[in-house]
């Protein structure tokens, strides 16, 4: 039962914050009201089954907050706790079984893009191995609060990743093994907010997407004309990274990717409502 043709892709909002601190968080300034963070996941029909790039929170996420997140997370980001983000009621909704999804790619296991991994128990998860080692093995508070050994405690089937001389535009990277169709999806390591943060790439009906998990937060910062970033969001960036210094060189290194090949290339963060909106709509068409 081969598909010929590009593989469809669904753009789901798996999450919703409006951070307390909010004017400091968006481009209008102190006007402008609650900022809106979104966690933006992709939804891909392939040859393999299903496959959910980033998760969002999960079921019990939302459920038990309280024993599953850092106290500090629940709150400051002030979440809205509605069961219908989560990435397995919109599978459903979409009128597949849960089970349907074979294989997660999570940008990194972080706890608002690992979260729902525990929804999907049989699903393979692709990571880079850098990320999966600093998950495993936390070193700092930073690490031990924001992986939570709960998102993995049903053992996942983990499929590791090296760089193996993979190159995708001119950045190293990796395909993971989806079964058949397996070209049209890599991930593209771009470290700095966690040790082994990846972006996916996934090449779609107008050429190919860039998930750039939390790389960048705001759209702002990969305006080629006029670099932006609202301040609290830049710290928060600053404040959460594990290696600043990449971190920024590899947005420049997004800006330069976007500056040669923006036709060909389309760039996204998890956490961007503007882009998540735009794209939705397109794909809707
Ligand atoms: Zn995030």
């Amino acid at each position: 039962m081969g598909k010929i043709g590009p593989m469809k892709i669904h753009h789901l909002q798996t999450a919703s914050f409006c951070p307390y601190g909010g004017p400091l968080l968006h481009d209008r300034g102190l006007a402008g009201g609650d900022a809106h963070l979104i966690c933006h996941s992709l939804l891909i029909e392939t040859n393999d089954g299903l496959v959910l790039v980033d998760t969002g929170f999960g079921i019990d996420d939302l459920n038990e907050p309280k024993e599953r997140l850092p106290a500090a997370l629940l709150a400051l980001m002030n979440i809205k706790w509605d069961l219908g983000l989560t990435a397995a009621q919109q599978v459903e909704k979409l009128g597949f079984k849960r089970s349907d999804v074979r294989h997660i790619i999570p940008t990194h296991l972080d706890l608002d893009h690992a979260g729902g991994m525990p929804d999907f128990p049989k699903a393979q998860v692709h990571i880079y191995e850098d990320e999966y080692f600093a998950a495993m093995h936390p070193q700092t508070l930073n690490e031990k609060q924001r992986y939570r050994q709960v998102h993995w405690r049903h053992l996942p089937d983990w499929q590791r990743y090296n760089l193996e001389g993979e190159s995708w535009f001119g950045f190293p990277a990796v395909k993971p093994l989806l079964g058949a169709g397996k070209d049209e999806i890599l991930l593209v390591p771009v470290t700095g907010h966690t040790r082994g943060h990846t972006a996916v790439a996934v090449k779609g009906d107008h050429g190919w997407l860039l998930h750039c998990g939390d790389a960048y937060f705001h759209k702002g910062q990969l305006d080629l004309e006029h670099e932006h970033c609202p301040l609290g969001l830049d710290l928060f960036q600053r404040i959460m990274a594990v290696d600043n210094e990449a971190r920024t060189e590899n947005v420049n290194r997004l800006r330069e990717l976007k500056r040669g090949h923006q036709h060909e290339v389309e760039l996204f963060s998890a956490h961007d409502k503007d882009e998540f909106e735009r794209l939705a709509a397109r794909a809707a068409v």
